[in-house]
């Protein structure tokens, strides 16, 4: 039970002697081992002081049990996180969209504008598509800050956007008993389609994964557009389709799109048909992707796309998602067709670029193929990287000429 004087109170934590290295450094995380002890007993997702051992204020953020204690929200005592802090975070993080070029143009209304700590709030995630925009709460102190969150949005992207539906069902601890319910925070539009690059998508917002589209693919389908020209193109783990159909504008002989889930079959053929309607160049296969490419045919793509979920969702999980990428690109490398071009991805964030590229290059070992790095891909500029916390660069791609 709280008294009344509940408002008033800022929970502090003082760390163990030494543990403020990283804060110092403005990591934006506190891990529950590095805490000496808590003043009173804050409740999940609230604000509260981390301290040093010789009690100074070092940083304030989101209170969570777990092994990340604290998400860094401020590295100033005097800011309070309120309104104007929210409103302040996410114009930055517009006025960086801006200055790169992203809002604003005729032929895009799809990007990122808050990627959690890359812009310096943790655990907050806001894509938007044309006039709505999707927040997903994925900490317990952002769920609970939605209101003032949406708020803020609203005000500093007013003229910009009309709707924000709130999506965090999947994406916050279970734990917590927080009961994230998804919908409209603000209008409730049931348009659904967005322009990146000219091309429209329908985005599953109500259902689909993360915030119903990989906004993170932008430039690598951009560029895989450019290599499309004369190929037969095979698109797998293709979810939306957005491959698919940034390979059908690059002129394509054909496109062959394949995902175990039905329902991303269909959106792949609606997405296909939005663009390139009476299009015959384009089939879809609701099907497992090993399974795929074990049956298909010695030589029959020259373009090849491998972009599969995240094998590796947790450290412990990191050799087998290692073994899973090897298979993966060995059977892609045995059957790519002379001269082929291979996108190969991998979006764990528990697996760094150099495992990754080790685990392409052996499976390229094993095939016996002569084959060159054209392209070293990562996550798109909406998508930034704190410098003080590289673990935000998540996205590996390769794209890979096979002799
Ligand atoms: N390339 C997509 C994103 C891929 S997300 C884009 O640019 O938007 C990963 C997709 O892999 C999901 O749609 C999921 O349904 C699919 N998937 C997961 N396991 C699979 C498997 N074993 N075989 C085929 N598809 C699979």
């Amino acid at each position: 039970m709280h008294n009344n004087t509940y408002l008033y109170i800022m929970y502090k934590i003082y760390l163990k002697p030494g543990k403020e290295e990283s804060l110092k450094r403005f990591h934006p995380w506190v891990f529950s081992g590095a805490i000496a002890r808590m003043d009173g007993e804050p409740e999940e997702g609230e604000v509260v002081e981390v301290y040093t051992a010789k009690k100074e204020f070092i940083a304030k953020g989101h209170f969570q049990i777990g092994s990340i204690a604290v998400r860094v929200l401020t590295f100033r005592q005097d800011e309070t996180i309120d309104g104007g802090f929210w409103r302040q975070r996410l114009k930055v993080a517009l006025d960086m969209r801006r200055s790169i070029g992203l809002v604003g143009r005729p032929d895009n209304n799809t990007y990122r504008l808050v990627h959690g700590e890359g812009d310096n709030l943790p655990g907050l995630v806001i894509d938007v598509y044309a006039r709505t925009a999707v927040m997903q709460a994925h900490s317990a102190g952002m769920h609970l800050d939605r209101m003032a969150i949406a708020d803020a949005l609203a005000e500093v992207m007013k003229g910009e956007i009309d709707n924000i539906y709130y999506k965090s069902e999947t994406t916050l601890p279970y734990k917590a008993d927080l009961f994230p319910e998804n919908g409209f925070l603000l209008g409730g539009s049931a348009d659904n389609v967005a322009t990146e690059y000219g091309l429209n998508f329908h985005i599953d917002w109500l259902k689909g994964q993360k915030t119903g589209f990989f906004v993170d693919q932008r430039e690598n389908r951009a560029l895989l557009e450019r290599y499309a020209r004369g190929r037969n193109v095979l698109n797998m783990f293709c979810y939306t389709g957005g491959f698919s159909v940034y390979a059908m504008r690059g002129g394509a002989l054909s496109v062959h799109s394949v995902d175990s889930s039905a329902k991303a079959i269909d959106l792949t053929n609606k997405n296909i048909a939005l663009n390139f309607p009476d299009d015959t160049r384009h089939t879809a296969y609701a099907e497992d992707a090993f399974k795929f490419l074990e049956r298909m045919e010695n030589g029959a793509y020259d373009l090849i796309v491998l972009d599969p979920p995240a094998f590796a969702k947790h450290r412990d999980a990191l050799r087998n998602a290692l073994q899973g990428y090897r298979k993966l690109n060995a059977r892609a490398f045995e059957k790519i067709r002379p001269g082929g071009i291979l996108f190969t991805f991998s979006c764990s964030q528990a697996v760094n670029k150099d495992q990754f590229r080790m685990a392409v290059f052996t499976a390229a070992a094993q095939s016996g193929r002569s084959v060159r790095i054209l392209h070293q891909l990562t996550q798109p500029a909406d998508h930034p990287v704190n410098i003080y916390h590289p673990e935000g660069e998540y996205l590996k791609g390769l794209v890979l000429y096979v002799e």
